[in-house]
């Protein structure tokens, strides 16, 4: 069986810096990580070939040069083949060209199932793992929270809903995104370190996955970022000093009440 993952590099902070004139990442000086969604998929990409005990696992990633290094990461835990997709022609994508670029690539490689993380701590949207399906108009499962079974042609997954787990059997190859409830991501071995350092990243442009260059990059994003803001902290409220609970909220209702009439 054929697993590919996809993984993005991400800066490593909560505390995403924006540039408030050209509304990007501020990515200067900040250390780069797997996203760490991602590496819920590798690990589970693994696990599956291990299962199966055959097949192989390929990541990929649509990013700048310096991306490799997450994709040497993941050899180092496990994966077998790896492709970065690199060129000036991908750049400024929004999620839409991002996941047509990453649709093409799969297109491409051909894999029984593709993994991606639930989303990213960058962009944080979500949108790229279902976006990737419906360009191959393959079917999707989301936040899927354990993988019970899977062969050639068909996957039985869990998925996590808001009360409780769906428990979906998926066509494959299907696209299937995943949380980090699904398993314990393995440390990388010295053995792997070693793979990583010596593995051959194939890179390819948009040639290399027939791209039409309109349709990817900045000129194929319908969307544009026109402002990107921090909401400006709350403040303080008021804090209601009373005997006993049930004093502080008649005090309450009648502040409520004053703020009615006001
Ligand atoms: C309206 C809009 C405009 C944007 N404009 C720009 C821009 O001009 N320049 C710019 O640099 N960025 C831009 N971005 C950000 C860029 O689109 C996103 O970083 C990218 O599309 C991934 O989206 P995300 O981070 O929300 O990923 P999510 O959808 O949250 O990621 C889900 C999963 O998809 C996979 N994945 C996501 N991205 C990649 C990738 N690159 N390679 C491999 N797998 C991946 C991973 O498995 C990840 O866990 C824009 C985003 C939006 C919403």
């Amino acid at each position: 069986m054929h697993i590919a993952v996809c993984i993005k590099q991400v800066p490593d902070t909560t505390e995403v810096r924006i540039n408030p004139e050209t509304n990007t990442l501020v990515r200067e000086g900040v250390k780069s990580i797997v996203n760490p969604f991602d590496a819920y998929a590798i690990e589970e990409g693994v696990r599956i070939r291990e299962r199966l005990g055959e097949g192989k696992v390929t990541v990929v990633t649509m990013g700048p040069p310096q991306a490799d290094s997450a994709l040497r990461e993941a050899i180092a835990v496990g994966a077998d083949e790896a492709v970065l997709l690199c060129g000036r022609a991908f750049a400024g994508a929004d999620t839409w060209a991002t996941s047509l670029t990453l649709a093409l690539a799969m297109r491409k490689l051909r894999p029984d199932v593709v993994l991606a993380g639930k989303q990213a701590i960058d962009g944080d949207t979500a949108q790229v793992g279902p976006g990737i399906s419906c360009h191959l108009d393959w079917p999707q499962a989301c936040y899927v929270s354990k993988i019970r079974d899977i062969r050639k042609g068909e996957a039985i997954v869990e998925c996590l809903m808001e009360t409780g787990k769906e428990v979906l059997a998926v066509e494959l190859p299907a696209v299937l995104t995943v949380v980090k409830e699904i398993n314990e991501p393995r440390l990388p071995s010295f053995k792997g370190k070693l793979r990583a350092r010596k593995a051959v990243i194939a890179v390819w442009d948009d040639q290399a996955i027939g791209a039409d260059p309109e349709k990817i990059g900045l000129k194929g994003s319908p969307t544009a970022v026109n402002r990107i803001f921090s909401p400006p902290r709350r403040g303080g409220g008021e804090m209601i000093a009373a005997a006993s609970a049930g004093d502080a909220a008649k005090l309450l209702v009648a502040k409520i009440k004053e703020l009615r009439i006001a």
